[in-house]
């Protein structure tokens, strides 16, 4: 029996594996399980496709290089995820779908010069002969133009998120017209391409590919990074599947098309939550025309308040509505607010917990966090479930969040995150907003939350004031 049929038994079950893993990391409880999962298929997965290599023709030094690669990428990864910080996690994952897509990318050139090389060999008069040599032309300029889009957009995703480059939005004239062009221009060059395939066609729908994921991306502003993560995730899927049939590997292919279309749903997902039009941000913040800007708006004077009159403030509350955001992430405040919870709840006050469906840098992070704390699941409420509550609470604590807490988004249309729905922390009779200082959140835009009449501003690292708070109470 050929190796074959062992490899894509094995394959089969890494993609059930992988399947089982989805459904796992559905839920808080399961989601460590399905991290096993789906580590257990990428290793299933891995040893098959190097049986396979080492079946087919791959022997001596081809062989060395094989394992050394996986050797070398594994260590790298592996010191990467161990080093990462829980903030740098969205960076990381921008930067590894850049992979994804510059791999897509290879393995098309990959295909085209194999075939290209070997005109009247073997490879070519077998996809000749079975009427597929225009198809596998096709896959080749599909390949490339989806993983070259993922390549670069992943790479703007990564500066932005790391702050290397500006968040706001690149506004370039005519930008709906540039990416409708660059669509129709790529069409051309794939009917240019199949009808006489040559390297002019691909270096020329690589290079627009390339230039195409760089301006989509860099056209999205800060607040809606979050689906841009998710639709580069989608991205990247639909590009390891597109690599899957020209490398006509079954596992990639399955694998490729549960992260594209998982990538998709989530994007969807994260575009209700924050009345987002979907077609807008994956065309690049179609039909979103430059805001007006706030910056120069005069709020007036903002309150402060310290340690001790905070605690004051919450030793006569009844009813205490905690939202975390990113800052709490960056000052690791979490088990610090977890103490200052058990104290309230010990003392009779009523604690909650408001979490913003994009609050931090990653879907979910504010409930990772606060379930490392040991938080208890039933006080942390989704935003939609917690928003009419906060008219009838005493004190709002705003934990290092910003964008998420923002009335603008509410009130003021002209607002860059107009229309994204908030957490309303305004409505409750007291707001003590934790941050360093006056600057603003991710989306660049200033909180007149600060300004209003019943917040006060406790400035310093969430962590110490927290910890401060603890003290004097
Ligand atoms: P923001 O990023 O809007 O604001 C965080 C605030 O935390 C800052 O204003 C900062 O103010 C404060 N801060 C930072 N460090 C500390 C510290 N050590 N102690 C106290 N405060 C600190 O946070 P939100 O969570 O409200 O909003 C998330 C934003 O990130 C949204 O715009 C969202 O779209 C975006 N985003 C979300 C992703 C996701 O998947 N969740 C992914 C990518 C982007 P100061 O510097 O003054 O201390």
């Amino acid at each position: 029996m050929s190796v074959t049929v062992p490899a894509q038994a094995a394959y089969l079950v890494a993609a059930l594996l992988f399947i089982a893993a989805l459904a796992g990391l559905s839920k808080h409880e399961t989601a460590k399980v399905g991290l096993r999962y789906g580590m257990a298929g990428m290793a299933i997965a891995l040893i098959a496709t190097v049986w396979l290599a080492v079946d087919a023709d791959i022997e001596g030094l081809g062989l060395v290089l094989l394992v050394v690669a996986v050797a070398v990428g594994a260590a790298i990864g592996i010191w990467r995820a161990r080093i990462v910080e829980m903030t740098g996690m969205p960076e990381l994952i921008a930067l590894l779908h850049s992979f994804v897509g510059l791999a897509a990318v290879l393995v098309g050139w990959n295909g085209f010069l194999l075939v290209e090389d070997d005109l009247d060999g073997e490879e070519a008069r077998h996809l000749d002969l079975i009427g597929t040599l225009g198809i596998h032309h096709a896959e080749v300029m599909i390949g490339v133009f989806i993983g070259a889009v993922t390549f670069t957009g992943s790479i703007v995703a990564y500066l932005k998120l790391s702050g290397k480059i500006d968040s706001k939005p690149l506004m370039l004239p005519g930008k709906n017209l540039i990416n409708v062009g660059s669509l129709v221009v790529f069409a051309g060059l794939t009917v240019w391409f199949c009808a006489s395939p040559g390297i002019v066609p691909l270096i020329l729908a690589t290079v627009l590919a390339l230039a195409l994921g760089w301006h989509l991306v860099a056209s999205i502003g800060g607040g809606d990074m979050p689906v841009v993560v998710s639709m580069l995730n989608s991205y990247s899927g639909w590009a390891a599947a597109a690599s899957g049939f020209l490398l006509e590997n079954d596992a990639l292919i399955i694998t490729g098309a549960l992260v594209g279309s998982s990538g998709a749903y989530l994007s969807y997902i994260m575009c209700q939550a924050m009345n987002r039009s979907f077609i807008s941000v994956i065309a690049g913040g179609f039909g979103i025309e430059a805001p007006a800007g706030d910056g120069d708006t005069d709020y007036g004077e903002h309150r402060e308040v310290d340690a001790e009159g905070a605690a004051e403030l919450l030793k006569s509350a009844k009813s205490v509505i905690i939202t975390p955001g990113y800052g709490m992430a960056v000052a690791q405040a979490q088990h610090g607010v977890a103490d200052l919870t058990r104290r309230l709840r010990d003392a009779g006050v009523e604690v909650r917990f408001g979490i913003h469906p994009v609050a931090g840098r990653l879907p979910g992070h504010m409930n990772v966090l606060l379930a490392e704390a040991k938080v208890p699941y039933d006080i942390v409420l989704e935003m939609d479930e917690i928003n009419d509550d906060f008219a009838e609470t005493s004190v709002v604590l705003v934990i290092g969040a910003n964008d998420t807490v923002n009335p603008a988004a509410a009130d003021d249309p002209s607002s860059p995150i107009a229309g994204m729905p908030v957490l309303h922390v305004w409505e409750a009779e007291n707001v003590i907003v934790f941050k360093r200082s006056m600057a603003s959140g991710y989306a660049g835009v200033q909180n007149p939350l600060f300004f209003r009449e019943n917040t006060q501003m406790l400035f310093g690292d969430a962590k110490d004031r927290v910890e401060d708070i603890l003290k004097a109470l």
